[in-house]
């Protein structure tokens, strides 16, 4: 079995982008995130703390806008198209989840395609779709990567994906199809989850279950994907993998925590220096 070490290679693009990042200000191109949060979510508050410390290690200019829960939509939309218009911000990100009240797809439609370095706004997914250049949901992306990075070559592989949510699931559906992979995606309503799992080449699981894919429903060989980010009763972080059976019979496991977690924020980096480059 081998480990595949996010933290590592997430590390590693870090260096890559800080070097990319030195060139376009010599360029006189200077990369900036614009970061808007809605309320008070406390884990919110984590990923974007996470997300201004990696811009500040590359060199990427960040501004933070901080908005109260009770903000109207208009007042949303008025500020997404403030910054859609502003020439010195790369990129926006609109930190989810943001109040029930407010309507987010409005909010991603909204954000100028090319600033949108989450990949959520329609075009974009549509491109990934068509399989066309552009801007691909962070975790997905940080996945993809690594697939790369590892020699991992998913073509004619019988990939089933576990999730479907629109930022990781989906856009990972589509991402392992442009490979050539032959995709299965499960669901909350797939019933008898182990009969595809079972025959399966890679697996990804992105649910937020944890210990979820256990050693018996898998066969050896497997390569897995553990994208679910969990605490157990005593507090410690796990995944959606029973990491220590199912590594047993893994050729390639990723670790949770050290896995898929900071490979998304180096992928989102990648994609303000890309948004810049433009
Ligand atoms: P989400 O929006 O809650 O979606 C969960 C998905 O899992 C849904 O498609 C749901 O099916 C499916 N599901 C739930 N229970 C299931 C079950 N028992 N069997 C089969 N499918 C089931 O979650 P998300 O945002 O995609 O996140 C998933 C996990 O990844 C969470 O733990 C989250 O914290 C983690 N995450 C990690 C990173 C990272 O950077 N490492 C990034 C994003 C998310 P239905 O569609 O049928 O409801």
């Amino acid at each position: 079995m081998e480990l595949i070490d996010g933290k590592e290679l997430a590390k590693k693009i870090r260096q890559d982008l800080k070097i990319r990042c030195d060139e376009l200000r010599e360029s006189g191109k200077i990369p900036k995130l614009a970061v808007i949060m809605v309320g008070n979510d406390s884990a919110s508050k984590v990923y974007v703390r996470n997300k201004s410390r990696a811009c500040e290690e590359i060199g990427i200019e960040y501004e933070e806008h901080l908005l109260d829960e009770n903000i109207k939509q208009e007042e949303l939309i008025q500020l997404i198209e403030k910054l859609n218009k502003d020439k010195t911000v790369s990129g926006i990100l609109l930190q989810s989840p943001i109040p029930k009240h407010l309507d987010i797809n409005e909010a991603f439609r909204t954000i100028a395609s090319e600033k949108d370095v989450d990949g959520f706004n329609p075009v974009n997914v549509g491109k990934l779709c068509l399989n066309q250049d552009t801007f691909v949901s962070c975790t997905p992306y940080g996945i993809m990567r690594m697939f790369e990075e590892y020699n991992i070559n998913l073509e004619g592989k019988k990939v089933v994906i576990i999730g479907r949510s629109n930022i990781v699931g989906k856009p990972l559906i589509q991402c392992c199809l442009n490979k050539n992979a032959t995709v299965i995606a499960c669901h909350s309503k797939t019933e008898n989850i182990s009969k595809y799992t079972e025959d399966a080449d890679v697996v990804i699981v992105a649910i937020g279950k944890s210990k979820f894919l256990t050693e018996d429903m898998v066969k050896d060989g497997t390569v897995i994907i553990d994208v679910g980010i969990n605490r157990d009763s005593d507090g410690k972080l796990t995944g959606d993998v029973d990491f220590e059976k199912v590594s047993q019979k893994a050729s390639y496991i990723t670790p949770v925590p050290g896995g898929v977690g900071p490979m998304t924020i180096a992928m989102l980096m990648n994609n303000v220096i890309k948004a810049c480059s433009y």
